[in-house]
């Protein structure tokens, strides 16, 4: 950053933060020690480092009330694995103590799937408290009763729900205002229209016998906008049907409304 703006961009930073809590989130798991992780390093864990979120990974464990610290059990009605407690999972939540109008997740492949306008919704609120599974998955009692919205991120099964939540903040810190360089680049890009993004190219300008698009080196602002828009429609065409049908009819109403 240029030195000469460094200054008012501190100060805008700052009333950003006094005018907004610190977007927080909280998760619980039975391995605490993943955290912060790769949420650690890079663009999140620089924002991390300088106060613009906060993490706090809470063990699951410490809710156990036998002597045996136990959390699991065998399910109803047999068959293979763990699940876990309801009644230890209800005291982590409560003992997380968080404000209400907090959204309260569990990371569960039978979930809503995680999109960008998900994403979003979550990065401008407060914050979410993020219970991740284990084992075979958790009681449904408690899902009911502490009102857990589920969550995943995709049709495969992982062993935890930690992954998966690292997936969900990271997707989130980065949206969050002051974290990314470029105020512009949250705007441009896979998504954001309900399309893909456009391909992206840099120097060299011929590499192994390729060279960059010549329109992109022509400096004519609206070819270059116009042909990134052509790529992305037909990139979201081949490639996600099912995005590009939803682009089609969101359009459609509104089509009939202006005529
Ligand atoms: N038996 C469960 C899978 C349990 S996997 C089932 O068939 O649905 C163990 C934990 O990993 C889950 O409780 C959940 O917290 C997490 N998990 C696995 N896959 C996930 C996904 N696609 N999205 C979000 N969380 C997932």
């Amino acid at each position: 950053m240029e030195t000469r703006v460094k200054p008012a961009y501190d100060a805008w930073i700052n009333s950003v933060m006094v005018s907004r809590m610190i977007w927080r989130a909280t998760v619980l798991t039975l391995f605490p020690e993943m955290f912060p992780g790769p949420l650690g390093v890079s663009l999140a864990g620089k924002a991390l480092a300088s106060g613009l979120w906060a993490l706090e990974a809470r063990d699951i464990r410490d809710s156990a009330t036998d002597r045996h610290r136990s959390v699991d059990d065998t399910p109803a009605g047999g068959g293979p694995g763990m699940v876990l407690r309801a009644d230890v999972l209800a005291a982590a939540i409560d003992a997380a103590d968080i404000s209400p109008d907090r959204p309260r997740l569990l990371m569960s492949p039978r979930g809503r799937p995680l999109t960008q306008s998900g994403v979003a919704e979550l990065a401008a609120g407060p914050g979410p408290l993020i219970v991740c599974g284990r084992f075979e998955g958790v009681d449904q009692r408690l899902i009911e009763a502490r009102n857990l919205e589920e969550v995943s991120v995709g049709d495969y099964v992982l062993s935890g729900g930690e992954i998966a939540s690292m997936a969900l903040i990271d997707a989130c810190v980065r949206l969050l205002p002051g974290v990314m360089g470029k105020l512009a680049s949250g705007a441009d890009e896979s998504f954001s229209e309900g399309l893909l993004e456009y391909p992206q190219y840099t120097r060299p300008q011929e590499f192994e016998g390729r060279a960059i698009p010549e329109i992109l080196l022509s400096g004519d602002h609206a070819r270059v906008a116009a042909w990134r828009q052509a790529e992305a429609e037909a990139l979201t065409r081949a490639r996600r049907p099912d995005l590009w049908s939803a682009k089609a009819s969101q359009k459609r109403p509104k089509n009939t409304t202006d005529g």
